[in-house]
């Protein structure tokens, strides 16, 4: 029997799980995943983890963990094999991503601690827009910051590589023009490919920027928060906090940050909310085709981009201007998996494709492992 592979996707509020079979060939078969709601502890979730894969994989070896980390910073443009002092870098990017980072690598410290033997690989949502040109990457802020890393890192790019690698099969030539994907889930970007390479990004030097987000605010002149942060009482975390937990469909409706509740809602502030996501998906979509000279394909993709008809309409709407011709009925009638919803003839081809970010970060340990690391079978405790 194949051994397997384990990918840990671990955010504050649960863990995302995936198991594939660690065989020679690519796709990469998936055994099991699932998903771990509000754990106590980092330790008793992978405890309860491992038990359940030993079981629905019939006691297969683990050959390794690969891990979905938030932030590579200027280090890690690829992915990495864990190693204390590997850990101990990551751990100076949790400031930059404060949602995200700290989770991931405690899931990191967690699977160590109970496996020390097994074999770990950290996957970067940074490292896909690597590949952006300088003037993507810097803020207009004197030199020394941008030269100390204050630059614009980008997100998301897990989800982007993926799809970087499904675009041929579904779009042939078009796949190495100038397409805009569009991953819209509770946290949001889009990303300009040329050759199916990153040149522009929303995100930037945080995971703030950008899209208006469930939560999170996206693009905000900084002097609002110059301003915020000289209120009295005010203290830094709870501006952290508003920013990033309290704003986006959740601030601007008042009512809830999941965009499936906002469709369902009659209140006014629920339909401003959702016009605001797209004024400004629009408007930032517009930056992207300017970034790449033009369109040739726009892709929807992650939980809102995949699943609200509603959504993609109003952003095919807007986007006319760039030659864009949404078939509505396509676009109404899409079920899961990829499918075509711009109409023939149009001169910009949207899609809908179904992100893995998953089956990214397998990949890539797979490919991580068997380049540079002795495959080390341990089996998992079993209760
Ligand atoms: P993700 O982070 O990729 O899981 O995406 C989560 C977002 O996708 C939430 O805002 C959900 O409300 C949204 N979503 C999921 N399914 C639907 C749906 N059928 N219609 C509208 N939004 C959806």
């Amino acid at each position: 029997m194949q051994p397997a592979l384990l990918v840990i996707n671990s955010g504050s509020s649960s863990v995302k799980f995936a198991a594939y079979e660690a065989a020679d060939e690519a796709p990469l078969s998936r055994i099991a995943h699932g998903r771990i709601e509000n754990p106590a502890s980092p330790e008793a979730a992978f405890t309860q983890l491992f038990d359940w894969l030993a079981q629905q994989t019939g006691g297969r070896a683990l050959l390794a963990v690969g891990h979905r980390v938030v932030h590579g910073g200027a280090q890690f443009q690829q992915p990495a094999r864990v190693t204390p002092a590997v850990l101990a870098q990551l751990e100076t990017l949790n400031p930059l991503a404060p949602l995200h980072q700290p989770h991931n690598l405690s899931a990191i410290r967690a699977v160590a601690r109970l496996l020390p033997e097994l074999p770990q690989v950290a996957c970067f949502d940074t490292e896909f827009h690597a590949s952006q040109p300088w003037v993507a990457q810097a803020c207009a802020l004197p030199r020394r910051l941008t030269e100390a890393g204050i630059k614009r890192y980008g997100f998301h790019g897990l989800s982007y590589e993926y799809i970087a690698s499904a675009l041929p099969a579904h779009l042939g030539a078009v796949a190495e023009g100038r397409v805009v994907v569009a991953h819209l889930g509770n946290g949001a970007s889009l990303c300009a490919m040329r050759g199916r390479r990153s040149v522009a990004s929303t995100m930037g030097f945080s995971t703030l920027d950008g899209l208006m987000m469930g939560t999170r605010c996206g693009s905000l002149d900084p002097g609002i928060v110059l301003h915020l942060i000289q209120q009295p009482g005010i203290s830094v975390s709870a501006l952290e906090k508003l920013l990033y937990e309290e704003s986006g469909l959740l601030g601007v409706s008042g009512i809830s940050g999941d965009m499936r509740t906002l469709e369902a809602s009659a209140a006014p502030e629920a339909r401003q909310a959702i016009e605001l996501y797209a004024y400004r998906l629009n408007q930032q979509l517009g930056s992207m085709a300017a970034a790449l000279g033009g369109l040739d394909a726009l892709v929807f993709t992650a939980g809102i981009g995949e699943n609200s008809a509603p959504m993609r309409q109003r952003v095919g709407s807007g986007a006319a201007w760039l030659g864009l011709e949404l078939d509505a009925e396509a676009n109404q009638a899409a079920q899961p998996g990829a499918c075509c919803i711009s109409k023939t003839g149009s001169r910009v081809a949207a899609w809908v494709i179904p992100t893995d970010e998953e089956g990214m970060i397998a990949r890539h340990t797979q490919a991580l492992l068997r380049g540079n690391a002795p495959a080390q079978r341990v089996k998992p405790p079993v209760a």
